[in-house]
């Protein structure tokens, strides 16, 4: 430390995981007088073995902006936002959300939350407003990234229950990577990747030539949605050349004789027309898996955000099924979740599903709550919440009149942007809870509520693999921002039923509700004790029943082959392939794919977008990625100007010639706020998560001024 500048030298350390992506990086974080004055990667943490990515290693450059939100702000008759008192903000919020309840009844105020909160300040929020508060609808930005996943797991396993560990990355002879950029999107995930020592053969299904595309044994270029085709070919082949464990089949699971027989219409040759891949790659493709000893194959947001996603996540949970790649090192059926908690969203939300996967319409589920929590049964919901979407159409026909939106930039990321933006303008109250004034959605708020962020607040975040790790309070939150855990105990107090929530006293009281309320279910928490001793354990992996210092820390499920159906069985899911909803045609001949632009940025940027070095290693305004074919027929010159239309809307953007994307295909980042003007309102039937991949556009050249 001796070339360290004095105001950099630390008094002490203490580490923390990461506030971005699910990868759960733990991070060194020197502090000097109690406060973080810089960081580096924590070298021994099982994650992230010393590594970081540009966002984890600028995490505390985010905290100093401008415009973070630092009193309430109450938009005025003249229509500005105007600092009020946290009293003035709590009783505004009261009065104008019990108004809209007693008119319109409890249903007609909903809330939209995050995958970004700490797992404590999500289960007090979903006990707030669903116990507390009366509302019965209320989503999280995880409907964007990760509910078809958990709707495949919860068909096909019985519950939400991604099954593998990071050392899996490390152990797999075959590695099969669908619609995921992981170079990207997930840098450490593949560094792991690239510290496997068996030379893995490593594929990856992605239309576009990314970065992790180009760094693999093979890339198959397959054409937009025609995964399923493709995915159930495999299989035909692998039923056809009795390339299966018929063991584990017979023992493990169930439907795979019907399963079989579907698969046999699904020949190589139809999925080679359908996909552009040719036969013989894709009869390769089907050896390359028999011939592996431990094959995972792995999936993200190209499988996901797709309108056939739940059906094409279990078609890869099928190949990993038939081929007894299930509970055993190096393989799996593994979807990598997106933001740092999704999987907390997912489990403890409170959402959609009532806490630790149980149903809301579940008489007995809805009983052991009520007596966890020592709250009346009656106040709990009967009925499950409006996925986001529907919350969102609810504007529409008038169901939905109050919104209180926590932590997530609707008006920036929902698909369909500007329909979405107007609906909100559409409310009665809009209530926006963030760090940042400037977002677009909280410029549209009628209140303002000042958050405190990641490294000014505590609690846990739940990784990819199921991993709990503790995020600290490091910085004073600026002004009269607090963090979300507090304006919830706030808003319970004035809403006087306070008294409901005596046991969530903190967050790490409420993380000891969290595993009473997990007692007995797949998601076990009881045994991982208090922050200090996750922290001593180097995190803990769900589900923890004996002390987590005490077991193994690399843990994968099903290894005994028992799944949580009530059979112990894991289930074979199919079904038909189905159109685009939005092909492209003569008038919009193009495909528009959208997506992580860059491992410095994140979502909508309302976080490195603040950062200078982030801003610096990413191009700040729009383009969109052209193949040149098209660009020479469309008379589009390099780095000029070109307008992208959809039926929907419209942006001018910088034009980046380049063979990564097909012909036909074109690619913008979802970073930039004009992304979604252009995107469908589709979504997958039954996790209903937005398609994001499939909308038809055209492009125009400008005329350079
Ligand atoms: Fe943070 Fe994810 Fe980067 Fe790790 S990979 S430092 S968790 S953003």
């Amino acid at each position: 430390l001796g070339q360290v500048p004095s105001r950099l030298k630390p008094d002490a350390t203490t580490d923390m995981v990461c506030g971005y992506c699910s990868t759960g990086c733990s991070l060194r974080i020197h502090l000097k007088d109690g406060e973080a004055i810089n960081l580096t990667p924590t070298t021994e943490y099982p994650v992230n073995l010393g590594m970081a990515c540009p966002k984890g290693w600028e995490a505390l450059s985010v905290l100093d902006a401008d415009d973070r939100a630092t009193t309430p702000l109450l938009r005025t008759a003249t229509g500005d936002l105007a600092p009020v008192s946290w009293d003035r903000a709590m009783t505004t919020m009261r009065d104008r959300f019990q108004k809209i309840g007693r008119e319109h009844g409890p249903e007609s105020v909903a809330f939209l939350s995050t995958g970004q909160l700490v797992t404590e300040e999500m289960a007090l929020l979903g006990a707030l407003t669903k116990f507390g508060m009366g509302m019965v609808h209320g989503d999280g930005n995880t409907r964007q990234c990760m509910a078809t996943a958990a709707t495949a797991y919860k068909e096909s396993f019985g519950f939400d229950a991604p099954p593998f560990t990071y050392q899996d990355f490390e152990e797999s002879d075959v590695i099969f990577l669908v619609g995921s950029n992981l170079c990207v999107a997930h840098p450490i995930m593949w560094e792991r990747v690239c510290r496997n020592p068996h030379a893995p053969a490593i594929i990856v299904v992605d239309p576009r030539r990314t970065e992790t595309a180009m760094a693999a044994t093979l890339h198959l270029p397959i054409k937009p949605k025609s995964d399923l085709s493709f995915f159930y070919a495999l299989a035909h082949i692998l039923v056809r050349e009795g390339w299966i464990d018929r063991e584990y089949i017979e023992e493990s699971t169930d439907r795979y004789e019907e399963f079989a027989e579907f698969v046999h219409a699904y020949t190589p040759e139809r999925a080679a027309e359908a996909s552009g891949v040719p036969v013989e790659t894709i009869e390769q493709v089907a050896r390359t898996i028999h011939e592996g000893k431990r094959v995972s194959f792995w999936w993200t947001m190209g499988v996901n955000q797709n309108y056939e996603g739940t059906r094409i996540a279990q078609s890869l949970i099928n190949l990993a099924l038939m081929t007894g790649n299930l509970g055993r090192p190096g393989a799996g059926a593994n979807s990598i979740t997106g933001q740092c908690n999704a999987m907390g969203s997912r489990i403890f939300s409170n959402t959609t599903g009532l806490y630790a996967g149980r149903d809301f319409k579940n008489a007995e589920h809805r009983q052991e709550v009520a007596e966890v929590l020592d709250i009346p049964v009656e106040s709990i919901p009967t009925v499950d919440s409006w996925p986001y979407h529907q919350i969102i159409e609810g504007i529409r026909t008038g169901a939905i009149k109050g919104l209180w939106v926590i932590c997530t930039n609707t008006s920036h990321s929902w698909i369909h942007q500007e329909d979405a933006r107007e609906l909100l303008s559409k409310l009665d109250f809009l209530v926006v809870q963030d760090m940042y004034h400037t977002t677009e959605t909280a410029q549209q708020a009628d209140l303002v509520l000042p958050a405190a962020g990641w490294g000014e607040k505590e609690g846990t975040f739940i990784n990819s693999e199921r991993r709990f790790g503790v995020v600290k309070k490091v910085r004073r939150p600026p002004g009269e921002a607090l963090p979300d855990f507090s304006i919830f105990r706030l808003v319970a107090d004035y809403w006087d039923c306070g008294e409901m929530f005596q046991r969530w006293s903190s967050p790490e009281a409420a993380f000891g509700v969290m595993q009473d309320l997990s007692r007995g279910r797949p998601c076990d928490l009881t045994g991982m004790g208090d922050y200090a001793s996750i922290d001593h354990a180097g995190g803990a992996q769900w589900p923890c029943v004996e002390p987590a210092a005490e077991v193994d820390q690399q843990r994968r499920l099903f290894e005994d082959g028992r799944f949580y159906h009530e059979d112990g069985r894991a289930k074979f899911i199919w079904e038909e392939t189905r159109a685009m909803p939005e092909e492209p045609d003569k008038s919009y001949p193009y495909l528009l794919l959208t997506g992580r632009g860059a491992a410095s940025q994140w979502h909508t940027q309302t976080r490195t977008g603040k950062s200078a070095v982030l801003r610096k290693l990413y191009p700040q305004s729009i383009y969109v990625e052209v193949h040149p074919d098209d660009a020479r027929r469309e008379g589009i010159q390099q780095h000029s100007q070109v307008s992208v239309a959809s039926r929907r809307g419209k942006l001018t953007a910088t034009a980046f010639l380049t063979p990564t994307v097909q012909p036909g295909q074109v690619f913008i980042p979802m970073h930039y706020e004009a992304t979604n003007r252009l995107t469908l309102a589709h979504f997958d039937p039954y996790s209903h998560q937005p398609s994001y991949k499939d909308c038809a556009v055209k492009l125009e050249a400008l005329e350079s001024e």
